[in-house]
């Protein structure tokens, strides 16, 4: 195993680095994919260290940079942990690198507009002005020249055109990398580093305007019994059908997520206790109000049930801690048999509520 390197780029120098970074990727015929894109970043500002040596050992038997090749120097290489984070600061400074180029080639394709105006207005100028005799032959010259410079600067504002579809068509690859990134794949929900990081901001921000945040933990019952005896395709259906109904009570200001496995979160920032208590009993009694059918057999799947357990931010309190509160309010749910909703305030003294 070799040893792990720091990827990061900043400083003066990040720009130039970032240019040179796509230059090698292009002429080395490697798509710009977040991953490349670290992977080459490194190569450029780091050209001695281990991982660079490897790529250039790479290059030198022309080996193809497939995704799988590229996924295995990250393997060996890049710190597991920090590799989303600098997939999306490398994100970033391409789209920084890639909004600069845009206005670039706008204002190139402006001023070649207005030369090539300034030329036809001369070719017109001296067309009308000089008399006939030995300017006329200078005259005709500019006139081609003219021409020439015109078609030229077509070709060249074609180039730029299609430059510039690129550069877009890149940022908005970018950023559905980046979407894709802070979301769950299986239930289109948010997941949990997504969640982490909107709920610290959220936190912080509270603290100054003295807002409340109310913090829910779904846990679906009985999953794994599911699981083990449908399987792990009806199982993910299972996760498909509580996720849709969160996302259906998800607003702007209730965010939610699946936090893993079968476990889900929701954050309300609006409602005050009874409210965020309604709301999780309507949720809990709506999934609850369907019988599912396995789709590949038709067979009765029965009732799919949620626990549910909150609890209201005190005062300068950790995300962390307001985390382990609602999770004391869902374990309290679990142990009273399921199927219920309990407040952080109620753990001690588990509040049962009407069971479907
Ligand atoms: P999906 O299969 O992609 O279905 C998405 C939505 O299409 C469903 O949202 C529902 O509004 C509609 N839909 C799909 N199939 C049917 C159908 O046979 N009858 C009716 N009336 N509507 C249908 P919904 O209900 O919120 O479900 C979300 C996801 O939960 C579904 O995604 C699926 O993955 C899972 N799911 C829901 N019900 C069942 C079920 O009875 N069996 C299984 N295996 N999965 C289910």
């Amino acid at each position: 195993m070799s040893e792990h390197v720091d990827t990061a780029v900043r400083g003066p120098q990040a720009y130039a680095i970032a240019r040179q970074a796509i230059e090698a990727m292009e002429s080395a015929k490697v798509w710009p994919t977040p991953l490349n894109f670290e992977l080459w970043l490194h190569y450029i500002s780091t050209p001695d260290s281990p991982l660079s040596q490897e790529m250039r050992r790479l290059l030198d038997m022309h080996t193809a940079f497939t995704d799988a090749v590229s996924e295995s120097l990250a393997t060996e290489f890049l710190p597991r942990s920090r590799l989303s984070e600098e997939i999306r600061d490398a994100g970033a400074v391409l789209n920084r690198e890639l909004a600069a180029v845009a206005i670039a080639i706008d204002k190139a394709r402006e001023i070649q507009v207005q030369y090539a105006d300034t030329l036809s207005d001369a070719k017109v100028q001296l067309n009308q002005s000089v008399p006939p005799n030995p300017l006329v032959e200078l005259v005709g010259t500019l006139s081609k020249a003219t021409r020439r410079i015109q078609r030229h600067t077509v070709v060249l504002e074609k180039r730029l055109e299609s430059s510039h579809t690129e550069v877009n068509k890149l940022r908005t690859h970018l950023e559905q990398v980046r979407r894709d990134a802070m979301t769950d794949a299986l239930t289109n929900l948010a997941n949990r580093k997504a969640f982490d990081e909107k709920l610290e901001a959220l936190c912080a921000s509270v603290d100054l305007t003295g807002a409340t945040i109310s913090l829910a933990v779904v846990d679906i019952d009985h999953f794994k019994r599911f699981n083990d005896t449908w399987g792990h395709q009806t199982g993910d259906q299972v996760l498909r059908y509580v996720a849709s109904a969160i996302a259906r009570i998800t607003t702007s200001t209730r965010i939610s997520a699946r936090y893993g496995g079968e476990e889900f979160v929701i954050a309300f920032t609006e409602e005050n206790v009874a409210q965020v208590e309604d709301i999780l009993n309507t949720l809990r009694v709506d999934i609850a109000s369907r019988a599912l059918r396995r789709r590949s057999t038709n067979d009765d799947l029965g009732v799919v049930t949620i626990s549910t357990g909150y609890a209201t931010r005190q005062p300068k309190e950790t995300p962390f801690e307001l985390m382990e509160r609602a999770d004391a309010a869902l374990y309290v749910s679990k142990r009273a048999g399921r199927n219920r909703t309990t407040s952080a305030e109620d753990a001690p003294k588990p509040k049962i509520v009407t069971t479907v």
